[in-house]
Order: structure tokens, then C-alpha cells, then sequence
């Protein structure tokens, strides 16, 4: 067959779905609701890979994985070869495989994309990297002798992983401080179990241990130890990736009242402290019959799926503009829909009714107008538009900003008027020479994949550094 005829062939075949638990079921269990390709699936779907000779799908690429390379492996049915190569570049590859928005990066640029469906490149990652923990055994990537300097890293999530992974690789000796009981930060705390099962992102970091790297936990850095009694320690350079997880209220009357959690509290006793494991873990939260979930994001739609899963009965998403405005993946938006979270558009609480529990919200009708500064068109209040909502709990999901506690420690750190840490976007560098930092203490809440590839840049930049 001719090169041009093969190419033609390879754009016939459909793309492959992806096998999900029936909505009717997983809106009452914890349960991974995406299910994973067959090994005759994956290679049918990588056999749709035009093998491009300008490779646009690895420009899309935060961590810069060779993506026809891992490809071309499945489709030659040598997912143990696939996995080897992606963990050239990605250390978390069974992570990335389920929760990065693909589709406004690798598969955004592919060109089977131009004229019809790109390959599916996250479900392709997601397969080879469950084929390894399922039937092989992980080989270790080759490591640098080492070099005597040691690195602190501040933080467990996706970019503190990723830098310590990599700094551990090429001979340094890497420490990872993490505040809380369990590494993994969002990944662990933040995106619930239906999305990423712990054990996978458990099974990931016991990868990066296995590099090297000392993971230490229930450190908080700023008040446990200082960054500074840290280098006086003996270490030569820090990386900080503490995230951006301090939650944001809306400042309006009745907040404080009892069924009021902020997204991240939700979602933290839910995951972390294991509500969703009961009765096995009998963890405090409010099981409520009707929620609301105040926010248009990943995180609202995590925390009504979550509390639908908790025992809820009526699970309803209140969004200020309309759902073309609502910055959640399509597919987590789908999936919520198919699982009975209803959508009140175009709708602000104005105040949180009840006594000492919450019993209700009012709210006005919104109507968009002129686009804002984020491009999207601004939410206007219709006067006169009251209505109350009958809930008894609330949700609120409305973004993070960073924490102060480290950075307050650090004056000579420089920091943005939001306060997050300015740092060289291709290095991490901040204003202070060994100090570092990436992920979304710098660029605010992002995603997993941009983190990682901030921990990447800034593994090269501290390698770099401690070896000129
Ligand atoms: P984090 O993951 O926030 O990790 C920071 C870690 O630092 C935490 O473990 C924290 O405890 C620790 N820490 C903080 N302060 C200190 C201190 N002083 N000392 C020691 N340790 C400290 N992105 C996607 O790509 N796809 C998704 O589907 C997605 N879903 C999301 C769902 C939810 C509910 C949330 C909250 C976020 C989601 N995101 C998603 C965003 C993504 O998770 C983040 O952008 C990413 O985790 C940022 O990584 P990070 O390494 O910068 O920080
Ligand atoms: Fe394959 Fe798409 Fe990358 Fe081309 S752009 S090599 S078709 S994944």
C-alpha cells in the first residue's frame, strides 16, 4: 500500500469510545467512571496516528512527550515500550491519561483534528500506563551518579512531583515538604475518587519515590521550618509548588451559617478524610437532600457530582452566565448532566437564608451584556428578579487564590499584586537565585499538565545551576 493510500486508511477509522459506567449506577458509587480501552481498542485507535513528520501534537505537549513515538508502539502491541517511553518525559502518565483537558492541547493541534475527530491521545497515555502497573514490571528510567547538592521541594501536587522526579534523575538529592497527611496535593485532596482513584495516583508517586526522592508529610514549610533554616541545613536550592488552594467566598450575607463548605473543604473531607468510604470512615460531613453548588468549573462540577454520591437527592450547579461561558471541560459538563445534576444558568445568590443551618438561597436572574476584561460576556442583574432556592447545603466553588503562609516568610521573594510568586516563566526562577517556583502559586489555578511542565522547566533551570 502506497504511503498517500495508507494515510487515507488510517483517516477512515473511526475513533474509539471510551467504555463508561451506565450514568444510572455511578451517581450512587465512587467508582472510576471512565472504564479504560481494551488493548484491541488501543491499537486500533493508534492506528488512526498519521505518524506526522512535524509532529504538531508534541508542540501541544506541556512536558514534551514524543506522542507518534508511544503511538506507534501500541499500535506495534508493545504497550510495556509505550509506557517506557511516555515515563521519558512524564513521570505521572496514568494521571495525565485521565485528567488533563487534552482537548485543548495535544489533540487540539493534531492534525486528523483538521477534518474530523484527532486521536484519542489521553486515552492512549491512560492504556499504556495502566497496562504497565497491570502486567509489567516498572522499569526504572536511567539516573545520573550523583552530585552531591540537595533540593527542597515545597509541595506534593503535580509540579512539585514532577520537578523532584526529574532533579532525582539527574544525581541531585531531592526532599518533597508537604503539609498535609498524604502526598499528591489536588490530585489527592481536590479531584474526586470517580475521576482519579487514589491508588493510581498513589501508585504514581510510589514511581517518583522509587526515583529517589524523600517524600515528607505533615510539613508545613513557613511554619514547621522556615525556607530559610532549610538551606542553612544544607540545601542548595528549593522549588515551590504550593499551589493555590485558599478558597474564595462571595462575601455575601449568610455564609457563615452551618451547610456552608467552601469546594475545597467539600472535596477535601470527601477524598482525603475519606467521607466517600463510609461507613469504613466515619468522617464528618453534611449529607444534604438538596445542594447547591455555587461555580461554572471542574471544581463545582466535582463537588455536585460528589455530593450526588454522598446521598443527595436534588443536585443543582448555580452559574452566573450561561453554559457557553462555563470554563468546565464539555465532557465533565456531559457526564455531570447524564448523572442528574440540573444547571441553573444565569442565576447569583445574593444571600444564604436560614438560622443556624442553611435552609435556602436567594438569588437574582442574570442577563449577559458587554464582554468583561476575560473576554466573556459580563453577568447583569435583572432588578426586581428575586427568587429563593430551597437547599440545605451549599457549595461554594468560586475559585482559590494563594496561600500567604509561606510566601509571607519570604519578603525577598517577589510577589504579583494577587499575590503569587513572579518567577521566569521558562525557568522558574524567582527574584531570589536558588529559589524557584512554578504551577499555580505562579500562574494561578491552572491544570495538572501546565504545573508539570513548570516542574520540568525548573528542574533544568535548578540543574543547571547547581552544575555550572
Ligand atoms: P497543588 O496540586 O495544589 O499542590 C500543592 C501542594 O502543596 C499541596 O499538597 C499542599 O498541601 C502543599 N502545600 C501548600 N502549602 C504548603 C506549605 N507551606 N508547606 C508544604 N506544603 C504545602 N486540572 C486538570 O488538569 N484537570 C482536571 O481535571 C482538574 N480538576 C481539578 C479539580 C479540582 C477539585 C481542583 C481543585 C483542581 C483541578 N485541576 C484540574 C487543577 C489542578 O489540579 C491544579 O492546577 C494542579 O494540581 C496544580 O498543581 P500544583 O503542583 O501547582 O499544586
Ligand atoms: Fe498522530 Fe495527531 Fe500527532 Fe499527527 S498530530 S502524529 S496524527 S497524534
Amino acid at each position: 500500500m502506497g504511503e498517500e493510500a495508507g494515510k487515507k486508511g488510517r483517516m477512515m477509522i473511526q475513533r474509539v469510545k471510551m467504555p463508561e459506567q451506565d450514568p444510572g449506577e455511578r451517581r450512587s458509587n465512587f467508582d472510576e467512571v471512565a472504564l479504560g480501552l481494551s488493548a484491541e481498542a488501543a491499537r486500533t485507535e493508534a492506528s488512526r496516528c498519521l505518524q506526522c513528520k512535524k509532529k504538531p501534537c508534541v508542540a501541544g505537549c506541556p512536558v514534551e512527550i514524543d506522542i507518534p513515538a508511544f503511538i506507534k508502539l501500541i499500535e506495534e502491541g508493545d504497550p510495556l515500550a509505550a509506557a517506557a517511553k511516555l515515563k521519558e518525559k512524564n513521570s505521572l502518565p496514568a494521571i495525565c491519561g485521565r485528567v488533563c483537558p487534552q482537548e485543548t492541547q495535544c489533540e487540539a493541534v493534531c492534525t486528523l483534528g483538521k477534518k474530523g475527530e484527532p486521536v484519542a491521545i489521553g486515552r492512549l497515555e491512560r492504556f499504556a500506563a495502566d497496562y504497565e502497573a497491570a502486567h509489567g514490571e516498572i522499569v526504572l528510567p536511567p539516573k545520573e551518579p550523583p552530585t552531591g547538592k540537595r533540593v527542597a521541594v515545597i509541595g506534593s501536587g503535580p509540579g512539585g512531583l514532577t520537578c523532584a522526579g526529574d532533579l532525582a534523575r539527574l544525581g541531585h538529592e531531592v526532599t518533597v515538604f508537604e503539609a498535609l497527611n498524604a502526598p499528591g496535593g489536588v490530585l489527592t485532596y481536590g479531584i474526586p475518587e470517580f475521576r482519579l482513584p487514589k491508588a493510581i495516583v498513589m501508585r504514581e508517586v510510589e514511581y517518583v519515590r522509587s526515583l529517589g526522592v524523600e517524600i515528607r508529610l505533615d510539613q508545613v514549610i513557613g511554619c514547621s521550618y522556615t525556607l530559610q533554616e532549610l538551606f542553612a541545613d544544607g540545601y542548595d536550592a528549593a522549588f515551590i509548588a504550593i499551589g493555590a488552594g485558599l478558597p474564595m467566598f462571595m462575601d455575601i450575607p449568610g455564609e457563615n451559617l452551618n451547610g456552608v463548605y467552601s469546594a475545597n473543604e467539600y472535596l477535601t473531607r470527601s477524598n482525603l478524610m475519606k467521607a466517600y468510604l463510609f461507613p469504613e470512615y466515619d468522617t464528618p460531613i453534611k449529607r444534604a437532600k438538596r445542594v447547591a453548588v455555587i461555580g461554572g468549573g471542574n471544581v463545582a462540577l466535582d463537588s455536585a457530582r460528589t455530593a450526588l454520591r454522598l446521598g443527595a437527592e436534588e443536585v443543582t450547579i448555580v452559574y452566573r452566565r450561561s453554559r457557553q461561558e462555563m470554563p468546565a471541560r464539555a465532557e465533565e459538563i456531559a457526564h455531570a448532566a447524564e448523572e442528574g445534576v440540573a444547571f441553573k444558568f444565569l442565576t447569583l445568590p445574593v444571600r444564604i437564608l436560614g438560622d443556624e443551618w442553611v435552609r435556602g438561597m436567594e438569588c437574582l436572574r442574570m442577563e449577559l451584556g458587554e464582554p468583561d476584561e476575560s473576554g466573556r460576556r459580563r453577568p447583569v442583574p435583572i432588578e426586581g428578579s428575586e427568587f429563593e432556592l430551597e437547599v440545605d447545603l451549599v457549595v461554594m466553588a468560586i475559585g482559590t487564590r494563594a496561600n500567604p503562609l509561606l510566601t509571607s516568610t519570604l519578603p525577598e521573594v517577589k510577589l504579583n499584586k494577587w499575590g503569587y510568586i513572579e518567577a521566569d516563566p521558562e525557568t522558574g526562577q524567582t527574584s531570589v537565585p536558588n529559589i524557584f517556583a512554578g504551577g499555580d502559586i505562579v500562574t494561578g489555578s491552572a491544570t495538572v499538565i501546565e504545573a508539570m511542565g513548570a516542574g520540568k522547566r525548573a528542574a533544568r533551570a535548578i540543574h543547571s545551576l547547581l552544575t555550572k
